[in-house]
């Protein structure tokens, strides 16, 4: 290898860069020497030059498969702006336009190909490929491979064909999320069992956890804006459309520079909001998960969920946007009961298949843990990813440990209601009316039901109604208490609770810090 064609000269005069970072030059080198690779680096992080650089190195074009066609115009514009040959073929292109890059390509006049994982195993495409020279293939989003991720595409499944066709082409699969689970998935299913692994480290030390428990979302949303984060660009993500409008015009009116972003709006306005976003300083942009995937913008201060996500690989992603810059930001959360009754429902009422409902139901615990642990939340986070820390000072649990306490019996009296009530075959009724009779209230409900002559009725004034709350919530995360699939909502015993009910099991639950429940409670004007 002569000096000028050195990865390192190639990084410095193509790229503009000094030197490589982290585990870089490693993959490089390992790709140009033929070999397959496995790499799993967090968003941000740098994967992108891990096959830019050796594939102007190798002879031949790369061919990289990209699930995005919006970013694979802008990594092509990009690319171009360097001075090097790149083009892309997906389903937005004319007929011209894919003859053209056809021939470049055939020619040989191509550094780089991206296109979509469909299109690639078109037979159009892979006579295409025949006919010129490959440098190695790259396929981007790795993690879309596997069913037990959040972003599964079947076209992924196919891309296995390619080692069949050209064993000999060096191929690198990235991705930015992937449990050892979904590691050993992604190797499997794309032919890379002899690939070498390159884990880069998941922590993002400079980011900051919290998560506290919902009472009046918003007001609390607008406390920590102004007391940690005034004038700072930052991110809300919220479930539903109408919830970042809603939001958005109420950050508003109490003085906030926000905007709602969701997939809903027209695409001229969604792009002149975005633009806003990475242009000004101090935009606070209120969205559903529609927003944020390509998204660089480096001085993001906070990631705001005041929605449940859906699963830990999704709240680390969304989280992830903050702090790019290494500088000091906050991932801050609030959730509630309501949240995890919501979404278990959810997953009950869809319409996926036995296989869907098993691996939603275990990406929401996995996310219920993180909520509702007494550890560190960043070991915890991280120990998803199949990574070991200590515990890091940098979270909620870290700075204000919360105190625990036995709560057994809290949880038997609950679960005696939620039996007794569950009888009631005709009935339904939610956690305010059962945390109604465990408080020994005479509502109208109670009263219109005669709740008050159950046994249970008013065994558990001795803990608050939010302490009730608590409880029922920690017992759904740890699924001791289920939602019943009657589309209601109702809640139910599961087979879990007969070993509670026994006294077989001490439950130490995590009791709401008096500190933190004062800084929920003292909501600014
Ligand atoms: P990823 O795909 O892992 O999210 P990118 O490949 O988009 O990350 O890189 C993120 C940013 O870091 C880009 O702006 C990129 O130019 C920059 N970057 C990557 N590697 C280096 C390096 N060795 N030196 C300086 N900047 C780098
Ligand atoms: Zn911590």
């Amino acid at each position: 290898m002569s000096d000028s064609t050195s990865p390192l000269s190639v990084l410095k005069r193509v790229f503009g860069y000094d030197s490589f970072r982290g585990e870089q030059q490693a993959i490089v080198e390992h790709l140009i020497a033929g070999h397959d690779a496995l790499v799993l680096m967090p968003t941000g992080a740098g994967k992108s030059l891990c096959y830019q650089v050796p594939a102007l190195i190798r002879p031949g074009t790369a061919v990289v498969v990209s699930p995005l066609i919006a970013l694979m115009q802008d990594q092509v514009d990009a690319l171009r702006e360097l001075g090097v040959r790149a083009a892309f073929l997906n389903s937005s292109q004319e007929w011209e336009a894919i003859r053209e890059v056809e021939n470049a390509f055939a020619r040989g006049e191509l550094d780089f190909l991206y296109v979509a994982p469909e299109r690639l195993l078109t037979d159009r495409c892979m006579r295409l490929l025949e006919r010129g020279r490959i440098a190695l293939f790259a396929i981007d989003e790795a993690h879309c491979v596997s069913q037990w991720g959040h972003d599964f595409r079947p076209e992924y499944l196919g891309l296995s064909r390619l080692h069949e066709q050209w064993p000999d082409v060096p191929r690198i699969a990235l991705t930015a999320t992937a449990t050892p689970q979904t590691r050993d998935e992604i190797a499997q299913r794309l032919g890379l069992t002899q690939a070498r692994h390159f884990v880069a480290g998941f922590d993002r030390p400079n980011i900051r956890y919290t998560i506290v428990e919902k009472n009046d979302v918003r007001r609390q949303l607008l406390g920590f804006i102004r007391e940690e984060h005034a004038g700072d660009s930052g991110i809300v993500y919220c479930l539903s459309r109408n919830k970042t409008e809603d939001t958005a015009e109420f950050l508003c009116r109490e003085g906030i520079d926000a905007m709602a972003y969701h997939a809903g709006l027209p695409a001229e306005l969604r792009a002149q909001r975005q633009a806003r976003f990475l242009r000004d300083d101090g935009v606070v942009m209120v969205a559903t998960i529609a927003f944020g995937m390509g998204i660089n913008k480096p001085d993001v201060r906070f990631v705001a969920h005041i929605d449940l996500p859906k699963s830990v690989e999704g709240y680390y992603q969304e989280t992830g946007r903050a702090g790019r810059d290494g500088l000091p930001a906050t991932a801050w959360m609030a959730y509630g009961l309501q949240d995890v009754v919501q979404q278990r429902k959810m997953i009950d009422d869809s319409t996926g298949d036995e296989f869907f409902k098993r691996r939603s139901g275990a990406q929401l615990d996995a996310m219920l843990a993180l909520c509702e642990t007494v550890q560190c939340r960043r070991t915890l986070l991280l120990a998803y990813f199949g990574q070991q820390s200590q515990a890091c000072g940098n979270c909620d649990v870290c700075l204000t440990p919360p105190q625990t306490w036995d709560g057994t019996v809290a949880a038997q009296k609950i679960l005696s209601a939620i039996y007794r009530l569950h009888r009631e075959r005709d009935q339904r009724y939610g956690a305010g009316h059962l945390i109604d009779i465990l408080r020994g209230k005479r509502t109208e409900k109670v009263a219109q039901h005669s709740h008050d002559t159950l046994s249970v009725f008013g065994v558990g004034q001795d803990v608050s109604e939010q302490g009730w709350r608590s409880v029922l919530r920690q017992l759904m995360a740890a699924n001791i208490v289920t939602v019943d699939g009657d589309g209601y909502g109702t809640l139910a015993l599961t087979e879990k609770s007969r070993g509670v009910l026994k006294g077989e099991q001490v439950l130490m639950m995590r009791k709401e810090s008096a500190r933190a429940a004062a800084r929920s409670r003292n909501i600014m004007p």
